[in-house]
């Protein structure tokens, strides 16, 4: 059971050239120790790419990839905004910046630290 209904909730980046809508219940948000997510201070939430429908901008997504280069990170070249990634551990799954979606607020759900300093 989530935090919330399960619903389709959109997003999108600063600028608006990257939208995208997921569906989930929030069943719970993470954070993440390594060393890209801890400099984005990101917040997120796993959704299967089933889950995720990129609506508009693809053409303004520039992707970073470092380390394994299996994980997809994602950001809009004009504004600079982390809107999603591709996992590494679990490629059919997205990690979406749930400051990223419209209206959004966090409260009430649960957070996990994820560890991803230490993996291999
Ligand atoms: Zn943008």
């Amino acid at each position: 059971m989530g935090a919330r209904p399960n619903a389709t909730y959109s997003g999108s980046c600063h600028c608006g050239a990257v939208r995208f809508e997921i569906e989930t219940d929030f069943p719970e948000l993470t954070t993440c120790d390594c060393s890209i997510c801890a400099r984005k201070n990101a917040l997120m939430v796993k959704v299967h790419e089933s889950q995720f429908r990129l609506l508009n901008g693809m053409d303004s997504l520039t992707e970073y990839r470092f380390h394994t280069h299996t994980a997809r990170h994602y950001f809009c070249k004009v504004c600079g905004i982390y809107p999603f990634h591709r996992k590494r551990v679990t490629p059919d799954f997205l990690g979406i910046n749930v400051f990223c979606l419209d209206g959004f607020d966090p409260e009430g759900i649960p957070v996990r630290k994820t560890i991803g300093k230490g993996m291999p």
